[in-house]
């Protein structure tokens, strides 16, 4: 029987290493398909179209979100973020597991449509460690350093809803504890619908057969 793939969720606090991480972990494992967000922030020097988001303006977010284009989508520090639903649905219906990385927002909206998916949260060792790489990215201005701090202060609220905490120390660690999770979802009976039933219709046919 076909494995199904499984919606894979990975959110974090800005800095703590989620990008690099869900770089590696493609790079590491074929079998992995990350989805490509929508934004209307600006890219960052180094990112590209179509690669790291799919930068578009206000206007052509809203009318994404109007099409019923996007399966969740969430505001983050002024800008949207959306997951658009295409390459998402061609993905797990062709049996590969589809990552997410996203804000807490939109992975509760996640959950909540698509109760079987796995949501992992990642954290950087200390809260230290945190503003030293976010710091260290270059990518922002204080100001929007410290937005980011105070928005992670209130994510900080929400990690009870996910189903595994996985701290960010030694890069490479990381990367095989996430595969290692992955993995593991897939035998849990929530995701294993369709083999359950296979089997409990042989049992029944079994039970038919002997009466
Ligand atoms: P996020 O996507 O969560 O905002 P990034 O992937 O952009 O975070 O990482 C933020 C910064 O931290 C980057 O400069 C990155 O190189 C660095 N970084 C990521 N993981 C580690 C790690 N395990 N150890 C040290 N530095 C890291
Ligand atoms: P950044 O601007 O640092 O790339 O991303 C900011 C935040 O938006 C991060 O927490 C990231 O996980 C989140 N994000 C990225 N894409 C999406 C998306 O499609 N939907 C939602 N809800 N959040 C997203």
């Amino acid at each position: 029987m076909k494995r199904k793939g499984i919606l894979v969720v990975v959110s974090g606090f800005s800095g703590a290493g989620k990008g690099t991480l869900m770089k590696q972990l493609v790079r590491t494992y074929e079998e992995y398909a990350l989805s490509v967000s929508m934004t209307t922030r600006a890219p960052r020097p180094g990112e590209t179209d179509g690669r790291e988001y799919f930068f578009v303006s206000r206007e052509e977010f809203e009318r994404k979100i109007a099409d019923g284009g996007l399966i969740e989508h969430a505001s983050y520090c002024g800008n949207y973020y959306g997951t658009p639903a295409e390459y998402v649905d061609k993905q797990l219906a062709a049996g590969r597991d589809v990552i997410l990385e996203i804000e807490i927002q939109g992975a509760l909206t996640i959950k909540e449509r698509f109760p079987s998916a796995l949501l992992l949260f990642v954290t950087p060792p200390s809260i230290k460690e945190l503003r030293r790489r976010l710091s260290g990215r270059g990518t922002e201005t204080q100001e929007v350093i410290d937005a980011r701090l105070r928005r992670a202060a209130e994510e900080a609220e929400g990690i009870e809803a996910y189903d595994y905490l996985v701290v960010n120390d030694d890069l490479d660690a990381c990367v095989g504890q996430m595969h290692m999770l992955i993995q593991g979802a897939h035998s849990a009976p929530v995701r294993q619908e369709a083999f359950i039933d296979h089997i409990r219709s042989e049992l029944e046919e079994l039970v038919k057969g002997e009466n």
